[in-house]
């Protein structure tokens, strides 16, 4: 078992990381449960998947579940699922020092968490990342969101969990497509700051992929410990450390409008072209060694993510994939803040990338 202590002012919890650790979450949950129940939400195809264990850990423990089940899918981080969930949490009589426990991934945990920070103004929950995006990346860090119509997460709440749960196991129903989305996020910390993380990934990567317990465990520490660090740092992002976390993400962003953030390209595929093209600019710019950027789209090639736009199945021009970005929350003061690279491991922000140079390079 491994245990990240995420340290902030306001207060800290632990992630802990074991496989089988579904199998054995009474132990842990038991002590958050009222009159001998909990409160869980998930999705339908989370609940057939993985319901079931916890289920059966939990009344091992005594504890009774009352299931929350909602559609799988994007479309669930909406104002009618949070009202509906709301509705369904006040029709159980939630109190303010329950817990609400969040199995699945992004969309529930997203969903959970910003519903539990607003119920009864605040009360605890707890995240069970059924995913491997969720459990290297959005179950860690406490920003919470809806999706509205003027765009994605555009509504929410920094909350912190009393507790993340990750059980490695429960990948083993995940679409592997799924697991190789979520596998860019990973590889994304390597790119980061961590050299010897990538070269794992260049020599283990495909061992995660192929479901080997220790190569998941391993992974998901590294990934978590990563993340946690950065939060730690900037929980609210205002240092501007916390915004390293979006590197590939402003050319995945890109991406994903230009395919109407649909199942044609998956987030984590999208960060993962992102990702190379990124190398390669500040190849381009002459901030980063050929050799560096090559090995990132090899990498990534390997393993069978988009890595340029061919393979991300988008043919959209330079000017209108730039007009994209413009569009990005991200943008501050007229300025787009670029992530770049000096190398693997060694991503810095740039705040004066010429744009008309970022449409003419993706033209080429
Ligand atoms: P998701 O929650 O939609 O899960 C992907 C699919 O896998 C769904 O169909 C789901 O039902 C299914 N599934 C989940 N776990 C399963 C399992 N163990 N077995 C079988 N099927 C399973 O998507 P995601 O990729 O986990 O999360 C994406 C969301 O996360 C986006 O909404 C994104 O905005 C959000 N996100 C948030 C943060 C943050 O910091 N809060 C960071 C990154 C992403
Ligand atoms: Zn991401």
């Amino acid at each position: 078992m491994a245990l990240v202590r995420v340290a902030l002012d306001a207060r800290s919890y632990d992630i802990v990381i074991e496989q089988g650790a579904l199998d054995r979450a009474g132990d842990q949950l038991a002590r958050f449960a009222r009159g001998g129940r909990l409160v869980v939400v998930t999705d339908a195809n989370v609940a057939a998947a993985q319901l079931p264990r916890l289920d059966a850990s939990l009344r091992a423990a005594n504890v009774g579940i009352e299931p929350i089940i909602l559609p799988p899918g994007e479309q669930t981080k909406s104002w009618r699922h949070l009202e509906q969930l709301l509705d369904a949490l006040l029709g159980l009589e939630i109190e303010r020092g329950d817990h609400i426990v969040a199995l699945g991934g992004g969309v529930i945990g997203d969903l959970v968490g910003f519903a539990a920070s607003i119920l009864k103004r605040g009360c605890h929950f707890v995240q069970l990342p059924t995913t491997l995006l969720a459990q290297v990346d959005s179950s860690v860090g406490g920003k919470t969101a809806i999706n509205t119509r003027a765009g994605k997460n555009l509504v929410g709440s920094f909350y912190q969990p009393a507790l993340v749960l990750i059980d490695p196991a429960t990948l083993d129903s995940l679409p592997p497509r799924e697991t190789r989305a979520g596998y860019a996020e990973v590889v994304k910390y390597g790119l980061i700051d961590d050299p010897d993380f990538f070269a794992w990934c260049e020599s283990d990567g495909h061992r995660l992929l192929a479901g080997d317990a220790a190569a998941r465990t391993h992974a998901i520490e590294k990934s978590v410990a990563a993340k946690a660090a950065i939060v730690a740092d900037d929980e609210r992002e205002t240092s501007g450390r916390r915004a390293l976390l979006n590197l590939g993400h402003t050319f995945g962003h890109a991406l994903e409008a230009d395919t109407g953030f649909s199942d044609t390209l998956l987030h984590g595929e999208a960060v993962a072209a992102g990702m190379a093209l990124a190398f390669r600019y500040s190849t381009r710019l002459g901030l980063c060694p050929t050799e560096d950027a090559a090995r990132v789209t090899a990498h990534l090639k390997a393993i069978g993510l988009p890595h340029d736009l061919a393979s991300a199945h988008v043919s959209a021009d330079g000017a209108t994939l730039v007009g994209h970005m413009l569009h990005d929350k991200k943008m501050a003061g007229g300025t787009l803040p670029f992530l770049l690279a000096r190398g693997i491991g060694q991503t810095f922000l740039s705040k004066d990338v010429a744009l008309d140079d970022v449409a003419a390079f993706l033209d080429q």
